[in-house]
This record gives C-alpha cells, sequence and structure tokens, in this order.
C-alpha cells in the first residue's frame, strides 16, 4: 500500500468540523480588526527564502523543501507565510493602499524537520501581517489579537513571552559583545552553530543541541545593549500591555527563528506542554530586503496543529459535527421522484436533507437515517404521493406527525 509521506497528516472528515470551528472563530477576531485575507503561492523562487527568512536560520541551513524545476529555475515549497505575503505586497503595488496595512492567511507550510511531537513537515499557520507603522501601538494590537484567539477558542493556560532583539545598530555592538563570549569555546559548539558565529552569532543562542545550550549560560542579553529608540519603544510596549492587563513575562532568550525580526518579539507558549503555538515580532528589515521601500511592519504565526491540540483538550465536548436534519425514506418511482424534488428543495432553502441515492430497502433507509442522527425522518410510497400527504417523525422524542409534502409544511414542523 502507498503510504502519506512522512510528516504529514490526512485530515479526516470525522475531524474536520473542528478545523472549521477554529477557522471561523479566527476569521472573526481579524476580521473585526479590519484584516483582510490573503493568499500566496504554495512555491516561490527560493531566493526569496534565502534572502527574506535569512541565510542563518534552521529554516534555510535545513528545513527547505528546495528542487530544480524543469525550466532549470530553483523553487522551494513555502515554509513560511511572511516572505511570501511581503512579496506580494510589493509586487502588487500594495504600498498605495490605506496604511497600515493589515493581512491575515491561513495557508500550509513545508519544513524538512525532525518529525516528533508537534513537528510536522506539512503544517499549516494562521498569521497576521499589519505592514506599515513602525508605531509599538501595532505591536500590541499585534499581540492583543493573538491572545484573544486563545479566549475565543476558551483555551487556558497560555503564557505570553516577550524581547527585544533591537535594531541592527545597537545588534551589531551587541553582537560584538556576544562574540567575545562565545570565542573562548567556538571550537566546542556543533557545526551548525560555528557557521553562524561570524555572520548572526545571536542565532546560536537558539540553537536546540545541549551542550551548546549550556554554553550559552551566561551569555551577554540584547536586552542591556538596545539603542534609544529601541528601549523607549520596548518600554511602550510593555506599559501599555500593563494597561491592558495582559500578563507577560521578559524572556531574554526568545531570538525566533527567522532572521528578520527587529525589536518586539514574543511566543505564546502552552504551559500544559511547553510547546510554543504562536510566535511572532516585528520585521522592519524585511521589505526592504526583498525589494521595497524601506517599511515597517509587524505579524505573527500560529502553528494550527498545536492549536488543535490543545483546543481538544480544553473543549472536547464544545462543539459537535452536523447531523441531517431531515433524511426522506422512499420507496417507489413516484415516492423516489417526490423525494428527490423535495431534498433538492430543502437544500435550496438551506436545510440539511438527505435521501437514498443507493437504491436501498425502506429498512436500509432508516438504519442509514438513524446511524447519521438524522433529526427528522419522513416516509413517503405512492400513496403518499398521490395524497400528498405522510408521516413525520421526529427521531428525537418518537412524536410522529402528518404533514404536507410541500418544503414550507417540512420547515414548518422542523
Ligand atoms: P522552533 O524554534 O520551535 O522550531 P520556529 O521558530 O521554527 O519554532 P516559527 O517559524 O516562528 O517557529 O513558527 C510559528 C509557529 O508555527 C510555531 O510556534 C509552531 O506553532 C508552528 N510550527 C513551526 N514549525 C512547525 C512544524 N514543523 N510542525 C508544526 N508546527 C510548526
Ligand atoms: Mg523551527
Amino acid at each position: 500500500m502507498i503510504q502519506k509521506p512522512k510528516g504529514t497528516r490526512d485530515i479526516l472528515p470525522s475531524e474536520i468540523y473542528k478545523w472549521q470551528y477554529i477557522e471561523d472563530k479566527v476569521k472573526r477576531v481579524f476580521e473585526n480588526a479590519g484584516m483582510k485575507e490573503i493568499r500566496v503561492p504554495v512555491f516561490e523562487n527560493t531566493e526569496l527564502f534565502s534572502r527574506g527568512v535569512g541565510e542563518t536560520t534552521d529554516v534555510v541551513q535545513k528545513e527547505m523543501y528546495t528542487f530544480e524545476d524543469k525550466g532549470g529555475r530553483s523553487i522551494t515549497l513555502r515554509p513560511e507565510g511572511t516572505a511570501g505575503v511581503v512579496r506580494s505586497y510589493i509586487e502588487n503595488g500594495m504600498a498605495s493602499l490605506a496604511t497600515p496595512l493589515k493581512l491575515w492567511y491561513e495557508m500550509a507550510m513545508y519544513r524538512y524537520e525532525n518529525v516528533q511531537k508537534g513537528r510536522l513537515r506539512e503544517f499549516r499557520q494562521i498569521g497576521t501581517e499589519v505592514i506599515g507603522t513602525q508605531s509599538y501601538l501595532a505591536d500590541v494590537e499585534v499581540i492583543y489579537l493573538g491572545m484573544q484567539i486563545f479566549k475565543v477558542l476558551n483555551i487556558p493556560n497560555i503564557s505570553l513571552n516577550i524581547n527585544s532583539i533591537g535594531c541592527p545598530k545597537c545588534r551589531a555592538k551587541y553582537q560584538d559583545a556576544l562574540r567575545d563570549f562565545i570565542r573562548p569555546n567556538l571550537d566546542k559548539y556543533c557545526d551548525t552553530c560555528k557557521t553562524r558565529f561570524e555572520k548572526n552569532p545571536m542565532r546560536i543562542l537558539d540553537c536546540k543541541e545541549e551542550k551548546c545550550k549550556e554554553m550559552n549560560q551566561g551569555a551577554p542579553q540584547i536586552l542591556d545593549y538596545l539603542c534609544d529608540e529601541c528601549s523607549d519603544h520596548f518600554e511602550n510596549v510593555k506599559k501599555l500591555l500593563k494597561e491592558l492587563e495582559i500578563d507577560y513575562k521578559i524572556d531574554s532568550g526568545i531570538v525566533r527563528g527567522l532572521d528578520y525580526y527587529t525589536k518586539t518579539v514574543f511566543e505564546f507558549v502552552s504551559e500544559d506542554d511547553g510547546l510554543t503555538v504562536l510566535g511572532g515580532g516585528r520585521y522592519d528589515g524585511l521589505v526592504k530586503e526583498i525589494g521595497g521601500q524601506d517599511t515597517p511592519a509587524v505579524g505573527f504565526a500560529m502553528g494550527v496543529e498545536r492549536l488543535l491540540e490543545i483546543f481538544n483538550k480544553y473543549n472536547p465536548d464544545l462543539i459537535k459535527d452536523k447531523t441531517i436534519d431531515i433524511y426522506i425514506a422512499n420507496i417507489g418511482e413516484s415516492a423516489n421522484i417526490c423525494a428527490t424534488k423535495l431534498v433538492n428543495d430543502l437544500r435550496k432553502n438551506d436545510v440539511f436533507a438527505e435521501k437514498d441515492i443507493c437504491e436501498r430497502s425502506l429498512k436500509a433507509q432508516f438504519k442509514y437515517a438513524d446511524k447519521q442522527g438524522a433529526k427528522f425522518v419522513i416516509t413517503i410510497g405512492d400513496d403518499e404521493v398521490k395524497n400528498n400527504e405522510a408521516k413525520m417523525k421526529n427521531m428525537v422524542t418518537g412524536e410522529e406527525f402528518d404533514i404536507k409534502l410541500t418544503v414550507e409544511d417540512i420547515m414548518n414542523n422542523m
């Protein structure tokens, strides 16, 4: 048997309604904040991600699905959403639209990862990008929206960790200090860390190897090196979060997996399993980096599989799959025609209606209706059609009553 590739999942009909529930709630949170949905290609030119995500990131160094297409172009399956959205922003001249531009998306992402709990090779992210404002107010708006998503999904025990990673100006000084700290042990760090030492030593702080983590203890902290502008920005973010009574912790270890972040970075972590569900931050350098005007922006992305897992834990019975409103069981040729017309008309009236399409016996039809949890069953034979009257049964109470075989009468009795 041919099996699905490692790190992918089927989302089955038996669970899709949970996805739809989450998507519906999240969509409303975004739309009420003035965000418009955007969808960008599953594959892009590889250069977009190597430039946009950053040469020294895990994503670019180890995780990209890159291949040459038949025309000899280097193509990569999108590993994250921001680079593609920003490319689209530039390419479609969205800079001329009202500022700030507020976008959201839900898209599948592809990363060649070590498959384990919470780590897939195809996964979905819901994210937002607010482009065109450098104000700390935008950082707080985006953080607040993240919080609201957990709230509307009834998910508790999520903690917010924030940090500032400064701008290229203050980061240069910090990186010198960090290199001085790492240098004496450099030969003991893993190979990946070694490749990052010159270009982007902050990435070394994000290394997941135990021995590197240990040597990183006591490293200088970026917060001590922020320039006045970055420091004011961070103070303003923290002050407004406090005013809004949003609890947060400062975690100087958050450097985020992607290179383009500046100033505020944040993560929402599930206290239950310690997994990061949502990660985001400000990325003032990205639009220019991939060929647009110098434009500040801030956003986040959340892993939907991880979100769904905690959602299930706290909401085991909150939602149920939809069940049939009306099943029309029928026997005989004229009854079949009548039932077919009726279900089609009921569906036009937004009623979930079904009838047999397997040419099965009445008994088998009842069994199917029962198994599918039908709320009402109408049974018709050729006599019922002739008299334009039939019995409709409430499957919950067992009650039976007479109805006319018209959409109006059926709907009035539902
Ligand atoms: P990590 O350091 O854990 O690898 P990251 O920095 O690569 O995280 P982001 O790129 O910021 O993560 O992704 C944002 C969110 O997307 C994560 O918090 C997580 O919920 C989800 N996510 C990232 N990678 C995966 C994956 N391989 N499988 C499932 N979800 C993922
Ligand atoms: Mg990662």
